[in-house]
């Protein structure tokens, strides 16, 4: 590879160590896929994200193509020399309006493609508005659809496995165009079911009940179902709102809240206080 410009800052070198589909054949391939940092220096927090850099030459004379990824575990003690670190990677394409050609997405595909053993670089982790609250206390309400799950997943594993005394309430509401959609909860994977048995976890998935539902219309569907509890939460001072994944999901988050507050301009000053205190993250991308 070309010498990288100093832009992307500081990179570190990985090893795929497992690649996983957890989408079957008949859907959208998302893979989770875990890596080996080798310097044990490198650090990160649950709710930051990496680059991943690929090699090029790429079209349009790109040397290399950088796209981020969220970082899907909870912070471990090092793996003999490196560090375990996941990503949740949703393989892209995308049409040339003008050709009508479809072309596949460069690092995703890159990232799908890979098999264990493979050496990537990575750039990162970069800062992130998801930060987890240090008072055990707090509520946590995430809000997600499709590869949104993945800092959600860190988060339920720093709260129930390397902490282990959580006392808020945790909501996860989660949307999927079908069951399929629905990472580490479908019939491939039932990784996040591990905390359900815990007190202060639970979990909405909703799923699109028409053929074209989109995964935001399911979660807004689900998200009706749910709340008044959603909104009594909103309501204490300690809880705190993670909105992740494509960037209609913070839009349908606020129009049921909205409904729940009476008026949009009663939820905008809710939300606005929600701000003010650090309570209110999105960590959004199309
Ligand atoms: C903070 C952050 C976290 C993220 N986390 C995740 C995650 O956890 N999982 C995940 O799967 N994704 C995540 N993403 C999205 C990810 O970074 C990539 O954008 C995605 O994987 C597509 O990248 P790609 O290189 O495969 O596609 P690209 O090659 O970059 O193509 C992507 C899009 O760019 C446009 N495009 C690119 N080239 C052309 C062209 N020649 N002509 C016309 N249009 C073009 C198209 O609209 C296409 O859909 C995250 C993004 C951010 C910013």
């Amino acid at each position: 590879m070309n010498e990288l410009p100093a832009a992307i800052g500081p990179t570190t070198t990985a090893v795929i160590k497992a690649s996983q589909r957890l989408t079957p054949e008949t859907t959208d391939e998302v893979r989770h896929i875990t890596l080996e940092v080798l310097d044990p220096s490198f650090q990160f927090s649950e709710g930051q994200s990496v680059g991943v850099v690929v090699p090029g030459p790429h079209d349009f004379g790109n040397d290399y193509h950088l796209r981020r990824y969220s970082i899907a575990n909870a912070r471990s003690l090092p793996v003999g020399t490196g560090l375990n670190l996941d990503i949740l990677v949703r393989r892209c394409f995308y049409v040339d309006e003008i050709s009508g050609e479809r072309y596949p997405g460069v690092a995703s595909n890159f990232l799908c493609d890979a098999k264990p053993g493979a050496q990537i670089t990575l750039s990162g982790p970069y800062l992130s508005p998801f930060r987890m609250p240090l008072d055990s206390r707090a509520n946590i309400l995430m809000v997600g659809t499709g590869t949104g799950i993945a800092p959600f997943r860190a988060f339920a594993q720093l709260i129930y496995e390397r902490r282990g005394d959580w006392k808020g309430q945790v909501r996860l509401y989660y949307g999927g165009h079908s069951g399929l959609d629905l990472m580490y909860k479908n019939d491939e994977t039932t990784d996040l079911a591990h905390y359900y048995d815990e007190k202060t976890f639970k979990a909405f998935r909703a799923l699109g009940s028409r053929p074209l539902m989109t995964s935001s219309q399911a979660l807004e569907q689900g998200l009706h179902d749910h709340a008044a509890e959603a909104w009594r939460l909103i309501k204490e001072s300690n809880t705190h709102v993670f909105i992740s994944g494509l960037s209609k999901v913070a839009k349908v988050f606020c129009k049921v809240m909205a409904e729940q507050a009476g008026s949009e301009a009663a939820w905008m000053e809710v939300k606005e206080r929600l701000v003010e205190d650090g309570r209110w993250s999105e960590l959004v991308y199309d």
